[in-house]
């Protein structure tokens, strides 16, 4: 639907953003999958008749007074085309007389899921939009393209041809809502009655296929907080809905849950500004009943200095763990006599059992989430082996979605995970991911407790195996005490703080 165009001439009434030589020479415009797309060009009533003027066929246009073109088959190839597209010269044959729907491309007009909020975005499928993502000319012409939207004149042609606002599209970036357009079009006040949703205040929900984009993001970010990667953030995603928005060329990442929205991350881009943290707050603080829980999580110490020269308030928050791989393999010396003990033990009382460490395949789902079942209840108060804390129970039970997620999509995760099988049974798990060259994250693990030395036994071998890994990150502690004591007792070479950052 973009600006595939065959003479140079333009008098369009609006501004174009991407050059024409790079139109000529891209195969995603004006081309649809399928022959009744929703994003076939829409065009008014004058569109269509300047359209059938031009040589497009009137038998094109079910409805004269405006609609969806229909599409033809394309001649050449797979998927259909616009009956105006020339595909022999991959342009426009009424180029200077396109509809507006064309002209806005690859800006899209659409609703909010809920069709409450008319909103402007970037279609992602145009590759120019992809390559163009942290570039200021981007988010200035969407800015400047918004207000005149937003135009007394606009907004009259719009609300005489609400069929060009489509439904909503996931591959768009959201950029703003329209409120002006949106009160002409359904009659109501916004900013009124339930919250906005954050797709209403220009947030685009974060999907599998935005790994690329978020993990290009991590360039600019030196930390080694574990919160920084893919896999870590998405097996909570029971728990949190994450969504994303660039604020001053800065990659920003939200994550709403029960009690609203907060960051989970710094914004990430090449230079951070007071302005793309100040709009961060805007954003949470029009998505939360209390601006107390608009929050940036995970900063780490390094960038504590820059977010206290902007006022903020600046908390601790957790410790992560990171260890020398040689270290837990050897479990030499008096500190590690503990866990070298155990391993022992384990060896020892399965000597005639056969134990085996293997890799986790899907096969093997049902058996784990009935272990981690029998782990929980040992843990939660309800097993023999319990600690019974209430703190510890409600960790369980966030736990069990996290896991569950890891093993059913662990492929898609990128997690490596391992099972010790003992007399042919499932009796521990464990999960991680490459995390930085030379680091591993151990993302969890799971071992009966009732098994003595079986979860020292299975942290050493998994270890073992990581050989390609001088560093073994174990995390966080969730600010539990247990955990803090646990992962300190295989003697980290290195603890890191992660910090939250308030409004004052
Ligand atoms: S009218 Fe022209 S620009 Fe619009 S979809 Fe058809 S061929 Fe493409």
């Amino acid at each position: 639907m973009g600006p595939s165009k065959i003479n140079a001439r333009s008098d369009l009434a609006l501004p174009q953003l991407i050059p024409s030589s790079r139109c000529l020479a891209c195969d995603v415009c004006c081309r649809f999958p399928e022959k009744d797309s929703p994003l076939a060009p829409y065009f008014t009533a004058e569109e269509i008749r300047r359209a059938i003027e031009r040589g497009v066929s009137p038998e094109r246009f079910a409805d004269p007074n405006g609609g969806r073109i229909e599409l033809i088959p394309h001649p050449y190839s797979e998927g259909y085309v616009c009956p105006a597209f020339d595909p022999a010269v991959n342009g426009c044959r009424i180029y200077d007389h396109r509809p507006l729907d064309c002209q806005l491309f690859p800006l899209a007009l659409m609703w909010d899921p809920c069709r409450r909020t008319v909103l402007l975005g970037y279609d992602r499928k145009c590759p120019f939009v992809l390559e163009s993502l942290f570039s200021e000319a981007l988010f200035g012409y969407g800015r400047s393209m918004a207000a005149r939207l937003e135009s007394d004149e606009m907004i009259k042609r719009l609300g005489a041809h609400p069929g060009l606002i489509g439904a909503y599209q996931d591959d768009v970036m959201i950029l703003t809502p329209l409120t002006r357009l949106t009160e002409a079009l359904t009659g109501r006040p916004t900013g009124m009655g339930a919250r906005p949703s954050p797709e209403a205040v220009g947030l685009t929900p974060l999907a599998d296929a935005d790994r690329p984009l978020f993990e290009s993001t991590l360039k600019w970010t030196r930390t080694e907080l574990s919160s920084h990667s893919w896999p870590a953030l998405m097996v909570w995603k029971d728990h949190l809905q994450y969504y994303w928005t660039i604020l001053d060329r800065q990659f920003c990442l939200f994550a709403r849950y029960v009690d609203g929205l907060f960051m989970p991350l710094p914004p990430m881009g090449e230079t951070l500004t007071p302005e793309a943290v100040r709009h961060c707050f805007d954003r949470m603080d029009s998505m939360n009943t209390y601006p107390a829980i608009s929050r940036i999580e995970n900063l780490d110490g390094e960038q504590v200095p820059t977010f206290d020269a902007m006022g903020l308030v600046i908390k601790p928050k957790e410790q992560e763990y990171l260890y020398e791989r040689d270290a837990l393999v050897r479990l030499t010396g008096d500190r590690y006599k503990t866990k070298r003990w155990a391993c022992n033990r384990f060896v020892r009382d399965h000597r005639n059992d056969p134990v085996r460490l293997e890799p986790y395949r899907s096969s093997d789902l049902d058996d784990c989430l009935e272990l981690f079942d029998r782990w929980k209840k040992q843990q939660d108060g309800s097993g023999p082996s319990s600690t019974n804390r209430e703190e510890d129970r409600m960790m369980l039970e966030d736990a069990a979605s996290a896991h569950r997620r890891a093993l059913e999509n662990f492929t898609a995760l990128g997690l490596t995970g391992r099972v010790v099988r003992l007399g042919g049974k499932i009796v521990g798990y464990t999960f991680g991911y490459p995390f930085r060259p030379g680091i591993f994250c151990v993302l969890l693990e799971v071992a009966d407790r009732e098994i003595t030395g079986l979860s020292a036994y299975l942290y050493r071998e998994f270890c073992r195996e990581l050989s390609g890994y001088a560093t073994i990150h174990a995390m966080d502690d969730s600010g539990l005490e247990r955990l803090r004591a646990a992962k300190l007792s295989y003697h980290p070479s290195k603890i890191l703080t992660s910090y939250i950052a308030t409004r004052p």
